[in-house]
């Protein structure tokens, strides 16, 4: 993603200082940064879009005695990044980082969930300063350097989730592989032998008549165990090859999963 930054000039900003003279805060080489922090707004919600937002924050930015706006981008929820301090200049967003730490604000308040397209942008531009600055930047929020609230719960899990840009694409659509059919367990001997009465025999006879094992069967198949299932099962062992104790009629563990394949 190539990143769009919405200059100072171009959302309205006053001098730094709020002064014409003032040289503004100072500079720091790229080289010196080794952290990207992210902010929130506060505990209000944000209820101002564009420029405004800008705006605000310089004013009370101001009123803290800063020179301007201290974080170095803002991050609107629409997308848009604003300049504030910009890649080379000191920041006034965290205590102790503002020289190793460039300081984003998401502009959201308390209560607000931050949208896919600001999370997006604030990605764009980790990605942008550590290309920038050549490496790694840690991720961090407004809390990780200093005791608040900062950046709030969503965006804290988010930075420490490592700030995924967005819900990966699927590169195919995915429909769900149909389960393949696998054969029944086999039973147990037992159940196939003069006596018997159970469901497995009437599964079985079933399975005979699919498989063209059936011609024995003047009724059923049923439940009760006859001479038909035995020489259906018969026909069905010689079919495989086998002879002797191997096509007795009486279905072991090989001649059901055959059956079932
Ligand atoms: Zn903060």
């Amino acid at each position: 993603m190539s990143i769009s930054i919405i200059s100072r000039a171009e959302w309205g900003a006053k001098p730094w200082d709020n002064n014409p003279k003032s040289s503004g805060p100072a500079s720091v080489p790229l080289a010196e940064r080794t952290e990207f922090f992210v902010h929130w707004d506060g505990p209000h919600p944000i209820t101002r879009t564009g420029y405004a937002i800008m705006r605000a924050i310089e004013a009370e930015h101001f009123g803290n005695g800063w020179s301007g706006v201290g974080y170095n981008f803002v991050v609107d929820q629409a997308g848009n990044i604003y300049e504030g301090r910009g890649w080379s200049r000191q920041g006034a967003h965290c205590p102790g980082h503002n020289i190793s730490g460039i300081g984003v604000q998401v502009a959201i308040g308390k209560g607000q969930q931050p949208s896919a397209a600001a999370l997006a942008a604030c990605r764009a531009l980790y990605d942008e300063a550590c290309r920038k600055t050549g490496r790694t930047l840690a991720k961090r929020g407004h809390k990780d350097g200093y005791a608040t609230e900062c950046p709030g719960p969503e965006l804290y899990e988010w930075v420490h989730d490592g700030m995924p840009a967005g819900a990966p694409v699927p590169s195919k659509p995915t429909t769900p592989s149909k389960p393949k059919p696998t054969a029944p367990a086999f039973p147990g001997r037992d159940k196939f032998r003069p006596g018997a009465n159970n469901k497995y025999v009437t599964q079985l006879g079933n399975r005979l008549v699919k498989k063209g094992y059936g011609k024995h069967y003047s009724v059923g198949p049923g439940p009760k165990w006859s001479e038909a299932d035995r020489r259906n099962v018969e026909a069905f062992q010689r079919a495989q090859g086998w002879t002797g104790v191997d096509a007795d009629g009486y279905p072991g563990p090989e001649t059901w999963r055959r059956l079932f394949a």
